[in-house]
């Protein structure tokens, strides 16, 4: 495919959730996988903006008259969350995170910080609004070969997390709700798919250096808007996964050039708009026919259906593999009505609807050869629904719809809403317009983070570490917390193995090792370093204070103490052991000291340190003339 001859134009927006506490109020941004705590119900309706207009996709929302049900959670929400009480100031970890990757893309700083309303009425906020401020504009990161201007930076509060919709009721999840995300716009300058993948995996990259990102499936979401010069502006929301970005990217080209290649087809058929506009509000009863039929789906129900003037062939027409002309439709039926979908002339006879039955509703439609007919199941929505289809059908005169679409698996789209319109910002009044402080900004300035590369280096040459250690930390969360204990002479080794390792194995315990922070860590390793806690008992320090997080450290550290074994106490316990095993002592083995080593140290487990223990056991054994 030549992309440049098409005209394609990507542009990316990627939301990264950050790992600070939630951005206009004081709970940590935990994610909940237990029962909620209470749930309340709300129904939100649009408010026009200040020039007096309804965002559309706004408003095809309202239509849909959902009904919002949230769960919420002590542990991770307030009356903020809940919209009961008026916003915080801006969190300001993850504000100096933001203007780090401003200065990270060269992107121009602005002085002052103006929090935004921007109009949400799908329910994912509970106040009908998202909080957003922009700090930083015209930015450039560089790829291998080319560079891709940066438009915007801004940060933002990450809505509630739908958990499912039944019926008109939808489920939100608070826990999300306010956890900062850092949006990054860049330039529609990108023009193959694979630059779009490179460029994604390259902000990735930056956002993780700065060791303030959310980890795991969900953290970053990305929004690419898609063009060709035939075609029209797509917005496709919500992929995951970053690798996935050139697919999509693909697979929505594929399907404007098959809308464009729909429109010719449909000129040289010579279908004009007004035929098609003429099948509006005409939709007819066809629920006899399928009185008995052996399709469950149209059996005894209300069956409703219109003729598709000269579409005959075209709506099983595929458009990105495995979907057809027919799929957008469903998918406008469904997003726009909530009915399941349609049924279509291309595909039947088909799940129990039988040609007999078909030839009835030709029949009845007057469907002639080069016709097609669309069936809907319902009787309310039917008018709406059929409608919506020769809607789009007429869309399909003109090529391809702008509109915003959904994510699925495999590279595929679906449509959901149109594309938002311009007048849904208005100044967010509950929060003061703050002034970006200069000597804060120079400070940032003088410690950004390192690439990767540098990390990798400096770890290996400077700390001593092993490659392996090197290249697993160059990217973690701890890095930057890491490099800070090296430089304060922590053994780097070591507080490497705890950081990636031993924190590890405490998250597969079970331990809720996002409650423990950088303060606790240090002070555990104060404590090992300055002999108040044996190297053994550092995880069980860390899972205990984790867990009974309101006591003071010195109260843990005092319990785990007095476990821990005085010196002479460990010598009578090794003594002991070399006493009941004089039978393996009196063989001479060289394997003694390994064989008496293990049984020592299942006994002495966290009482005692393995080198310790390991001195105290060589020198006892010498006494009896072992070496
Ligand atoms: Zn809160």
């Amino acid at each position: 495919m030549d992309y440049t001859e098409i005209g394609l134009k990507v542009g990316l927006e990627i939301h990264q959730q950050l790992n600070t506490g939630k951005l206009f109020c004081r709970c940590p941004a935990l994610i909940q996988e237990e029962k909620p705590d209470f749930e309340f119900k709300r129904k939100l309706r649009p408010v026009a903006s200040e020039l007096g207009k309804f965002d559309p996709a706004a408003l095809e929302a309202f239509k849909k008259k959902f009904t919002y049900l949230y769960k919420y959670f002590n542990e991770s929400n307030c009356l903020i969350e809940a919209d009961e009480e008026p916003p915080k100031p801006m969190d300001s970890e993850a504000l100096n995170t933001v203007i780090e990757i401003s200065l990270m893309t060269e992107s121009d700083i602005l002085d002052e910080i103006h929090v935004m309303r921007k109009t949400v009425i799908d329910g994912s906020n509970t106040s009908g609004f998202q909080r957003t401020a922009m700090i930083a504009l015209g930015g450039k990161i560089k790829l291998k070969n080319k560079e891709i201007g940066i438009q915007t930076i801004a940060l933002e509060e990450d809505s509630a997390k739908t958990i499912e919709k039944k019926d008109n009721t939808i489920f939100y999840s608070l826990d999300r709700l306010g956890i900062p995300l850092i949006e990054l716009a860049t330039e529609p300058e990108i023009f193959t798919p694979i630059e779009a993948k490179e460029t994604a995996l390259k902000i990735g990259e930056l956002l993780r250096r700065t060791c303030k990102t959310k980890r795991g499936l969900g953290s970053i979401r990305q929004d690419v808007n898609i063009s060709i010069k035939e075609g029209a502006r797509i917005e496709i929301k919500g992929v995951q996964e970053l690798e996935m970005i050139d697919k999509f990217v693909e697979r929505e080209v594929e399907r404007q050039m098959n809308l464009v290649k729909l429109r010719e087809e449909l000129k040289e058929r010579g279908i004009e708009k007004q035929e098609l506009s003429m099948y509006k509000d005409k939709g007819v009863d066809l629920s006899l026919i399928f009185k008995d039929s052996d399709c469950k789906m149209v059996k005894e129900k209300k069956v409703f259906g219109t003729k598709i003037p000269k579409f005959n062939g075209l709506i099983g027409k595929e458009l990105q593999e495995g979907r057809r002309f027919g799929s957008e439709l469903a998918n406008y039926v469904k997003a726009k009505t909530g009915l399941k979908g349609i049924f279509h002339s291309d595909e039947l006879p088909k799940y129990g609807i039988n040609e007999k039955e078909v030839n009835k509703v030709k029949e009845k439609l007057e469907v002639k050869k080069e016709d097609a007919f669309v069936l809907v199941v319902s009787e309310e929505k039917a008018k709406t629904a059929l409608n919506i289809v020769i809607d789009r059908c007429i869309a399909a005169l003109e090529g391809v719809p702008e509109e915003t679409r959904n994510a699925l698996s495999e590279g595929n789209t679906e449509y959901s809403r149109p594309l938002p319109g311009a007048s849904r910002m208005y100044p967010e009044t509950d929060i003061p317009v703050k002034k970006i402080n200069k000597k804060k900004l120079e400070e940032l300035k003088e410690n950004l983070p390192l690439t990767p590369e540098q990390r990798k280096i400096k770890y290996i040459n400077k700390f001593k570490i092993s490659e392996q250690l090197a290249e697993k930390m160059k990217l973690n969360n701890y890095a930057r917390f890491f490099e800070e204990l090296a430089e304060k002479g922590f053994k780097a080794t070591d507080t490497a193995v705890l950081l990636l390792e031993g924190l590890t194995t405490l998250k597969r315990q079970g331990i809720k090792t996002e409650n423990l922070n950088e303060k606790m860590i240090e002070k555990v390793l104060i404590a090992v370093k300055e002999k108040k806690l044996i190297k053994d008992n550092q995880l069980k320090a860390l899972s205990l204070w984790t867990k009974k997080k309101e006591k003071p450290f010195e109260s843990i550290l005092q319990e785990l103490q007095e476990e821990q074994f005085s010196g002479e106490k460990t010598r009578n316990t090794i003594k002991e052991i070399i006493n009941k095993n004089s039978a393996i002592i009196n063989t001479q083995n060289a394997n003694v000291f390994s064989a008496l080593m293990g049984d020592a140290m299942i006994q002495l487990k966290g009482k005692a340190s393995g080198k310790e223990i390991s001195k105290i056991l060589r020198e006892e054994l010498e006494k009896k003339g072992i070496k």
